[in-house]
This record gives C-alpha cells, sequence and structure tokens, in this order.
C-alpha cells in the first residue's frame, strides 16, 4: 500500500543535522560537557548522552548521603531532566561495545547508535581479583548497584539479633571515608531505635598503609579517628579471598564478615578490552593530552577510565570535572576538523576528605587541616557544583543559572564529503509535498534491510516481496478489525517512540479481544543527511517492528516520508472468531458494562502531564523512565487475563482519558460509573506535574467534558481532576469484571506484572436523569 504523505505542499525545515557526538556514560566530565554544549551549540551537531542511569552521583556527596546528611537527590544529578534542558538526546541503556569501523556504539537490548565522534566517561569498577570476591562481596561502583545493597543493609542491621561484622576493603580516601560514614549512620541508626549495643563492628583492610597518596599528617588524622570510633584497621593485610559470611586475608587468617565492600584500585570496564583501543592493565583508555585515543582519533575519553599518556593522575572525581570544559571544546574541534587543544592537569588537588559526623580533613600536598569549618565549607562547594546542574521550576531552562547559549554560528565549518554537502544542502532547500516528500528508495532499503519481520503463512504479498500493496488472506472463521493511530513523537529516542507508538496502535486491539495479524506504518521523519535519516528510520522501525513481532503481527507494508518531525503510526488488523452465521464471537466491546461489575484499571494514568513535562525539562529523570517502562508494557496479557475472568466491556486509556474513556463505555451500556477518585494508580511524579500546572495541550478540551460528570463542580475541586483528564499514550485497559471474580482477576494481573493494576470502582444502574459518572 502506498499512501501519500500528509504534508503541505512545500516545508522549510530548521537546520539539519549533520554530525553526531556520542557520550558514554553520565560521568562527572560530560555532565559539564552537556552545560558547555548548551552554551556553545554547534548547529547540526547532535549530541546523545547514553547512560545505564538517568540519575548520576556526585562523588563527593556520595559519603555524606551514605552518612544521612543528603537525600538521594540531594547527591544525583538527573541526567535526563539535564538533557532535555540542554536539548541533547538521552538514551538510558548499557554500552557493551564500540564498532569503530561501522562507527557505531553497540548497546544491551536495542540497536546500534551511530556516531562521528564518540566519548566515553564511564568511570571504573574496583578490580575485585581475589576469589570470591566478585560473587560474595559488594562493589561500591557502580554506585546504583551500591545504593540499593547500601539501603539493604541498613534494613538489616535493623533487624538484626546480633551486632553485624561489616567489613571494607581498600584504605583510600574512598575506603576510609564511606567506612566512617557507614560506621556513623549505623551507630546513630542504632541508638535511635534504642539498640545501641547492635551497632556493626567495623573492620577496614588495606594491602598497604592507610590514605597512601595523602602526607602523614592527613594519615595520622584518620588513623586516630578510624581509632576513636572503634574501626579495627588491618594495615599491610590484603584480602585474599572472601567466601559467603567471611573473608580470609594474605596471610591465611579467617575472619567472619556479614557484608563485604570492595573499594580498592579501579579500572575501565569489561567491555573496553574488545575496542581495540589500546589500553592499560587495568582496561583506562589510554589518551594524549587532548583526551582523545591514541588508537582511534574518533574516540576520546574522561574521567576515571582514562589514562593520561603524560600525567598520572589519581582516580577522582575532582579530574573528572576539570576534564569535562577541554573535553567538550574538543569534541566540538574534532567535529569541526580543527587542531584540538592540550588539557593539563594541575599537579596539587585539594581533598576535602569527611569523617561522616560533618567534620572533614583538608589535604593538598605537605598541607592539612581539619574541623567542622573544613566539612561546612565542602558542604558549600558540593551544593554549589550540583547547583550548576539541578534543573529547577515550571520552567526547567531556568534552573540552568547564568546559561547563556552563545549566539551559534549559522554556517559551522564541519567538513562535509561532496555528497553530504549535497543532501544538507537539499534538507534545507524548499522541500516538496506530494510524493516529492517520500524519504529516498535507497537511505529507506538501506534502513529497513535487517529488520527481521515475524513470518505469517496468511500474507501472500508482504514486505519480501514488496509490490504496490500487501496481500493478506484473512483465515476461514475469523473477521478483520482494523485500527489505526498515529502520533508525533514526544521523545528524542527514535527506538523508544518506536515502541510506543506500535504498542499503543496495538492496544486498540487487544481491548477487543483481537488476535493481531497484520500491520502496515506510515512515518515521517524530518529531512537531512542520509545517514543520520538512515538512522533514524531504523532505530525507529527496529522498535516499532519487535513490538509488533512480539504481538504475533506482521508488518506488511507502508509509507515513509519527510516532514517537519518524527511521526508515527499503523493500521493494524487483528482477528476475531466469526461463528457459522457470519456473527462475531469473544469480541469485547465498550457496551458490555453490568450493574454490579467493578471496573478495573490495568496500568498507571498520568503519561499526558509528565510529558508536557519533560518537554519543559521540568520532570524527573526516574519519572519519565517510568513512563516509558508503563508506555512500553504490552496490553496483550491483561486483555487475556480480563477474558478469561469473565470481562463484561473493555477499552484501552488513550487520548481521551480515564474520563472520556469511561463515558464511552458507560454510555454505550446504559449504566452510571462510580469512579473511587482516591483508588486511581497514579504514575509518579504525575501529581506533582499537574499541581504545578504542566498540563498536555489536549487537556483543555478534554476537561471540557464536565458536564459527563454527576458532580462536576465538586469532582473539579478535586487536585486529582486533571489527571482524570489526562491524555494517555499506551495506557492501560480499562475494564468492567463482575464483582465476584474481580479479586482474583486482580490477583492474575499482579502477577502477570501489571503491578499498578487496580479496582477503581463500580458500575450501577443508571438514576433517571443522571450523568454516566459519578465521582466519589
Ligand atoms: C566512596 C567514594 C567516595 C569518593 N569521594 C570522592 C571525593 O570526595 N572527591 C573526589 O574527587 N573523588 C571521590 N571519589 C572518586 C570518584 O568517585 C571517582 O573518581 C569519580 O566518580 C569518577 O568520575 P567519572 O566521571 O570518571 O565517572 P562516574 O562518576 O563513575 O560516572 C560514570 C557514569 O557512567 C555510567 N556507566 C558506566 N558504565 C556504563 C556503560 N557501560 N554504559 C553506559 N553507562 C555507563 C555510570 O552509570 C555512571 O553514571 C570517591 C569514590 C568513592 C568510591
Amino acid at each position: 500500500m502506498r499512501v501519500a504523505a500528509q504534508s503541505t505542499p512545500m516545508q522549510t525545515p530548521a537546520t539539519p543535522i549533520v554530525r553526531d557526538i556520542v557520550l558514554v556514560g553520565g560521568g562527572h566530565s560530560h555532565v559539564v560537557a552537556l552545560r558547555y554544549f548548551a552554551m556553545h551549540p554547534l548547529p547540526g551537531v547532535r549530541i546523545t548522552l547514553i547512560c545505564t542511569d538517568a540519575h548520576t552521583p556526585y562523588s563527593g556527596m556520595l559519603p555524606g548521603y551514605v552518612a544521612g546528611h543528603y537525600s538521594y537527590d540531594d547527591v544525583h544529578i538527573d541526567l535526563c531532566r539535564l538533557c532535555a534542558a540542554t536539548g541533547a538526546r538521552f538514551i538510558q541503556a548499557e554500552v557493551i561495545g564500540l564498532d569503530r569501523e561501522a562507527r557505531t556504539v553497540h548497546l544491551r537490548d536495542r540497536p546500534d547508535i551511530e556516531y562521528d565522534v564518540v566519548s566515553i566517561n564511564t568511570g571504573s569498577t574496583p578490580q575485585m581479583r581475589a576469589p570470591g570476591a566478585a560473587e560474595h562481596a559488594v562493589p561500591v561502583k557502580p554506585i546504583t548497584g551500591f545504593n540499593q545493597r547500601w539501603l539493604q543493609l541498613l534494613d538489616k542491621v535493623a533487624h538484626a539479633k546480633r551486632p553485624l561484622t561489616i567489613a571494607i576493603v581498600g584504605g583510600g580516601a574512598g575506603g576510609v571515608e564511606l567506612c566512617l560514614a557507614m560506621q556513623y549512620r549505623l551507630r546513630a541508626e542504632t541508638q535511635a531505635a534504642g539498640r545501641a549495643d547492635l551497632a556493626p563492628e567495623f573492620h577496614l583492610f588495606t594491602s598497604d598503609g592507610l590514605l597512601p597518596t595523602h602526607n602523614t599528617g592527613v594519615q595520622r588524622r584518620f588513623t586516630q579517628v578510624l581509632a576513636e570510633r572503634g574501626v579495627q584497621v588491618h594495615l599491610q593485610t590484603p584480602v585474599a579471598e572472601v567466601q559467603a559470611g567471611r573473608l580470609r586475608s594474605a596471610q591465611g587468617e579467617w575472619m567472619e564478615a556479614d557484608e563485604v565492600l570492595w573499594v580498592t584500585q579501579a579500572g575501565g570496564g569489561v567491555w573496553l578490552q574488545d575496542t581495540g583501543l589500546a589500553l592499560t592493565d587495568n582496561r583506562c583508555i589510554r589518551v594524549h593530552d587532548t583526551l582523545q585515543s591514541i588508537t582511534d582519533p574518533r574516540v576520546f575519553a574522561a574521567g576515571d577510565v582514562a589514562a593520561m599518556e603524560n600525567f598520572a593522575l589519581e582516580k577522582a572525581g575532582v579530574f573528572a570535572v576539570r576534564m569535562g570544559m577541554p573535553l567538550a571544546i574538543n569534541l566540538q574541534r574534532a567535529v569541526q576538523g580543527l587542531p584540538l587543544q592540550p588539557y593539563r592537569p594541575q599537579r596539587h588537588w585539594l581533598a576535602l576528605i569527611s569523617t561522616g559526623d560533618k567534620f572533614a580533613v583538608a589535604s593538598r600536598g605537605a598541607l592539612g587541616f581539619a574541623g567542622a569549618w573544613v566539612w561546612r565549607w565542602k558542604d558549600w562547594i558540593d551544593r554549589r557544583f550540583m547547583q550548576r546542574f539541578s534543573v529547577q521550576g515550571v520552567d526547567g531552562l531556568a534552573g540552568l543559572s547564568g546559561m547563556t547559549p552563545s549566539t551559534a554560528s549559522a554556517n559551522p565549518s564541519i567538513q562535509l564529503s561532496p555528497d553530504e554537502a549535497q543532501q544538507a544542502q537539499a534538507a534545507v532547500a524548499m522541500r516538496c509535498g506530494g510524493c516529492g516528500a517520500k524519504v529516498g528508495a535507497s537511505v529507506l532499503s538501506r534502513a529497513l534491510q535487517n529488520l527481521w519481520v515475524q513470518p505469517n503463512p496468511d500474507v501472500l504479498l508482504g514486505l519480501d516481496s514488496p509490490d504496490d500493496a500487501a496481500v493478506v488472506r484473512v483465515p476461514p472463521g475469523k473477521a478483520l478489525v482494523h485500527s489505526v493511530d498515529f502520533f508525533r513523537a514526544f521523545v528524542d529516542d527514535p527506538y523508544m517512540f518506536g515502541r510506543i507508538a506500535a504498542n499503543h496502535a496495538l492496544g486498540d486491539l487487544f481491548a477487543m479481544g483481537a488476535q493481531p495479524h497484520t500491520a502496515t506504518t506510515i512515518a515521517t521523519v524530518p529531512p537531512g543527511v542520509d545517514r543520520q535519516v538512515e538512522a533514524t528510520l531504523r532505530q525507529m522501525m527496529q522498535g516499532a517492528v519487535e513490538v509488533l513481532n512480539a504481538a504475533g503481527c506482521t508488518l506488511v507494508g507502508g509509507h515513509s516520508g519527510e516532514g517537519a518531525e518524527l511521526a508515527l503510526g499503523f493500521a493494524v488488523n487483528g482477528l476475531v472468531d466469526v461463528d457459522v452465521d457470519g456473527q462475531m464471537t469473544g469480541v469485547l466491546r465498550k457496551g458490555g458494562m453490568q450493574p454490579g461489575d467493578v471496573l478495573l484499571l490495568t496500568k498507571p494514568i498520568g503519561t499526558g502531564a509528565l510529558f508536557a513535562a519533560h518537554g519543559r525539562a521540568a520532570a524527573k529523570g526516574r519519572w519519565v523512565q517510568a513512563a516509558l517502562s508503563s508506555m512500553v508494557q504490552s496490553n496483550q496479557a491483561a486483555a487475556e487475563t480480563l477474558r478469561r475472568f469473565g470481562a463484561t466491556a473493555c477499552t484501552d486509556l488513550t487520548g481521551f482519558g480515564l474520563i472520556g474513556h469511561t463515558v464511552e463505555m458507560a454510555r454505550p451500556s446504559g449504566v452510571q460509573v462510580v469512579l473511587d477518585v482516591a483508588a486511581l494508580p497514579l504514575l509518579d511524579g504525575a501529581l506533582e506535574c499537574v499541581q504545578q500546572g504542566l498540563l498536555s495541550s489536549l487537556h483543555g478540551a478534554n476537561a471540557r467534558q464536565q458536564h459527563v460528570v454527576q458532580n462536576a463542580a465538586e469532582a473539579m475541586a478535586h487536585p486529582r481532576w486533571p489527571l482524570l483528564v489526562d491524555p494517555q499514550t499506551a495506557g492501560g485497559l480499562l475494564a468492567s469484571v463482575p464483582a465476584p471474580d474481580a479479586l482474583a482477576c486482580l490477583e492474575a494481573l499482579h502477577a502477570q506484572g501489571y503491578g499498578a493494576a487496580c479496582a477503581i470502582g463500580r458500575v450501577q444502574a443508571l438514576p433517571q436523569g443522571q450523568a454516566p459518572v459519578v465521582l466519589v
């Protein structure tokens, strides 16, 4: 099937993307670089940050978090929000390799990302070479894993029947600081609970002396503090083996230990070994003074994972931060083909090491001083640093104080190949409409060439033998269920957008009780250089096809065209049974609700408000990531379960919001629905967004439907009202189930992973002259 692109006859797009700078890892250097890029944008250069976590810890405040002086948000930079505010793409994923020839970054469980220049700032993890350490000890990095374990340890200590023994392996600044912070916090917690006698015992193991890179005065002071706090320090005692519940020193002595924390010399990730880049023994990337790999001029590295050829730097956050600005400048110079600038690290640096109890020791070269005031000074420095990356308030960008984008050059000196120059010129020229707006055939075929589409014996002509249209057989005893959905991208990750768009389109079929069968697609992609257009299309279609395949739905054709914005839609076809008289059977419709039924909702609501907020960089990264996870969760299993428990009516929650879709069910059923507003499952952050007035653009139109609510005036005063009319993308199923089966149905839904599924109301006979919905 070929459908002409729905575009205005002519359009002039914004500057096309001609180069990609990809930042791998959300470390200290990259957050500094992101700020720099926002203040000094290069037109035509796209910045993409890929990180395993949406929030990255600031190392300087981490011990203070463990000690209980800071909250999680105080010590974490919200990468997703920072990217939204600075105009960078954020992709939450784990990088597992580089193909330097193809210039792609390999990601776990999702397609590769193309780069022109890539920068690696993935930090380091302790080298756990002792047998059993990897299985039984907890590395302090990556910090997300440590944080989960730390929260578990807090809980374990709170419920312990005897004092636990905690061993810290590593006597550098990180190990000592962490040890004192944990000791302080756990003693405070046990004392506050009246269980001071159950405060854990601490042991610190170090293969040489304490704080070997610091002066003797600082070493003496920490020796004294550790002794005063009852920490048993084992000097010159490397840990040689770890088993469950115990460890063995190199001297051969075994010691019981309930928890073993590893804070030793750190190295780069294992995946770096296969990149072919020159690495040090501990897998750090060897770089010139320009932070460029000595092997590959397109690869840069900074922070702990970088090993400068000419300087032996300690693995410290302070260097990672300092590298951020020169790194950003050199990345921009690299894409412009300009000579790079060297970075000269400072010879002496000030370390402020805390003792857990709001006291800190300053150490710089041969100097050292200490006091509660040093902690307050450190606290002031750290909070000021974090302030530079916090995006606060309704207008997220305002939070990046002091950030005034420089006037960008309209014509960056990026050297393009003759082909690229032609493509870039064509992209900014007046664009044709009609079939002149189609994506070029070679770009399209390259983008789709590795797409694996679910085979289907009913497809007589499909993508593998393309023609003017697809030909699909309807199996005997079946009828076709058709639906179509299309929308523009609301996230800048095309793979994720593809998954959500396909999932959203399939929602209608699941709600009807149909088995997805075949689909055609329509996609619009902003014009640009072929390589970027192809990559965007490939990412988006890969995401979509994975979802269609998983649902048993075969993509049989489609159309792609240029447009001002990325957009994707599907015409989906499903199958339902028909009996010998040609009547459909087993179809779930909106209009079957019965008085006495219980109304169930399978997913939380709030996507409209959350993505309105995200568009203004005003939503927290973890809210956005949780909402995305909810949106990619298929409704297929939920639909089967609802049918199994005798659902009488069903619909999927989409643009008209909860009230709109409830009315669509109540009216044809001739009933009234009593909605329990307090019971509604909400996505994290959704209420905060609407309370700040961050509403979807469709909200106003949905809210004008208040006449369908019996007690509208009272309902509209409820703080949750805006979420009742919040448009949903890839929302859950709304279904009425006979009351005796509702509880078992909910248990089954929970078991299938619909953790937020709950009963949100009941169905009753419609009182004469009343509106179809009433809120309680
Ligand atoms: C307890 C403790 C206290 C410390 N205190 C201080 C201090 O006070 N001052 C100081 O200067 N230094 C301190 N350090 C050292 C400091 O933590 C590190 O030197 C610093 O974090 C290194 O920063 P980075 O930018 O290289 O990487 P990191 O800050 O470690 O950031 C790396 C990022 O990359 C992400 N990532 C990792 N692998 C991948 C992957 N494969 N794919 C995608 N993303 C990935 C991670 O999730 C993380 O967000 C401390 C260390 C410890 C253990």
